[in-house]
């Protein structure tokens, strides 16, 4: 049996056997570090497999909140802290229906080797509730973002885990969550990142996902001498992410033409109207079939209508393609289409977005592959700038951050094509991504010893 093998029976036989968001991103991992452990034996002496493989802890804790009509409510929270070989645990909060352990020991095992990418020193995490802040009014919002960090708070720290923002944490809930742990601890500990700037948050924080997924694909693409001038782009989601990436994609002259939610999708020939998809997510926090009601030109296809549970934006021809959304939105169907209309690139903002049925179609059809844990590392970059201000109390203006994240971004491409070459692998960039986080954070864990 090798490695690979061991590894995954072992997992699937210490974790719950639906665990397979967890067990997909693992399986990519393993398969991609092949080269690394071929040359270098002494991570399978040193059984590092087997110790990244199980988080460090598990945290799960009831949250008690009383709604707006006085009425008792319950939900689940979780942190799962998976490894701080390299700093002190870091990574988002999600408050969304979906979330449940399988979901957050995917994202927190995917966090580890992204931190490691950054070459920041951070270890990796995530957390969350199956709380949905969907129709919740302000003050519910703000009872539950109490609620939570009050259960859960003793085990967050400045030098132990810093939280941060995700699917239905913004700067609204980082803010709550912030002002909570201050009552409880009397400090002004910087535990979360992604704060509102009146709370000591950075300067392009809330940007930086999106922005910093576009400066990676142009990096990307310079080194091929090409641009993302003039070219049409297809992005789905509207989101932090997605609508940060659509401002950036402006700036570099293209032409973003889609955007989704979890009810519809938005095709724009003329290009997305940047103002009023803001004022209807940011403003309004409403369905983007409004989009279509105020833009004649624009069709609006409800989720049922999709092909085969295809995203409508991936049918959309394009030469670049950004899934902004969530975990295994963009399957083999849709992966097939853009394959189809001669799609050049596929950079992923949101965590694991595409299916690995559809990753193999890319690459067996050569389309560049920018994955999550590199092309939306600018956040948790930024995040870490968040942490550096608060703990010097000399902070950054806009432009700075803005520098610091393209400079960042631009070194992640640098760093993941040099172990590319390294190790004989081409435009293999997810290998180049997998083996470049592993080795730092195996070598982090070989140098502390057992
Ligand atoms: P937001 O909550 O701001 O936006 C999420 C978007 O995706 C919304 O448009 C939402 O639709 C849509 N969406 C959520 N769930 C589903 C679903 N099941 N099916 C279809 N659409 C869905 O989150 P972010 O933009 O912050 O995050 C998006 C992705 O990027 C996530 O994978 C996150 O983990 C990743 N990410 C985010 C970072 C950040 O800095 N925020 C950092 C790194 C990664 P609706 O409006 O209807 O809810």
């Amino acid at each position: 049996m090798d490695y690979i093998e061991q590894a995954m029976k072992l997992a699937i036989s210490t974790n719950c056997q639906d665990d397979r968001n967890f067990f997909q991103a693992l399986k990519e991992v393993l398969i991609s570090i092949k080269p690394l452990m071929e040359q270098h034996p002494k991570y399978l002496n040193h059984r590092i497999i087997q110790r990244i493989i199980y988080p460090n802890r598990e945290i799960r804790f009831k949250i008690e909140w009383l709604n707006d009509n006085n009425q008792t409510q319950v939900n689940n929270g979780y942190r799962i802290q998976f490894n701080n070989a390299l700093g002190p645990y870091k990574g988002g909060v999600r408050f969304h229906p979906s979330v449940n352990p399988d979901i957050l020991k995917f994202l927190a095992f995917e966090q580890i080797f992204k931190n490691a990418i950054t070459g920041l020193h951070i270890g990796g995490a995530k957390g969350g509730s199956d709380f949905d802040p969907k129709g919740k009014s302000e003050k519910e919002i703000m009872k539950f973002c109490q609620a939570f960090m009050t259960a859960f708070y003793n085990s967050v720290g400045s030098d132990i885990d810093i939280l941060g923002g995700d699917i239905g944490v913004g700067e609204r809930e980082v803010g709550y969550l912030f002002g909570q742990y201050k009552i409880l601890t009397n400090t002004y500990d910087s535990i979360i990142t992604s704060k509102p700037i009146s709370l000591g948050g950075s300067q392009g924080r809330a940007s930086a996902t999106g922005y910093g997924l576009i400066y990676f694909t142009q990096t990307l693409l310079e080194n091929q001498d090409e641009t993302l001038k003039g070219k049409i782009c297809t992005i789905s989601g509207s989101g932090n992410v997605a609508i940060h990436a659509i401002e950036k994609l402006y700036e570099m002259g293209a032409v973003p033409v889609t955007c989704s939610d979890s009810r519809g999708a938005i095709h724009d020939s003329n290009g997305i109207d940047l103002e009023l998809l803001k004022k209807i997510k940011f403003e309004r926090r409403a369905s983007l079939e409004y989009y279509a009601v105020e833009r004649k030109n624009a069709s609006y296809v409800k989720k049922e209508q999709y092909n085969n549970n295809s995203n409508y934006v991936w049918e959309i021809p394009c030469f670049a393609a950004f899934p902004c959304a969530t975990q295994n939105e963009l399957n083999a169907v849709a992966a097939q289409a853009l394959i189809n209309n001669d799609v050049q690139i596929l950079a992923e903002g949101a965590n694991m977005p595409t299916t690995p049925e559809a990753i193999d179609l890319f690459v067996q059809n050569n389309i560049i592959f920018a994955p999550a844990k590199a092309a939306n590392a600018g956040g948790v970059a930024v995040s870490v700038l968040e942490m550096s201000q608060n703990n010097s109390l000399n902070y950054f203006s806009a432009e700075e951050v803005d520098q610091k994240l393209r400079n960042i971004m631009s070194n992640i491409y640098k760093d993941i094509k040099t172990t590319c070459d390294e190790y004989d692998l081409g435009m293999d960039l997810i290998s180049g991504a997998n083996i470049l986080g592993f080795k730092r954070v195996a070598d982090a864990m070989i140098a502390q010893g057992v």
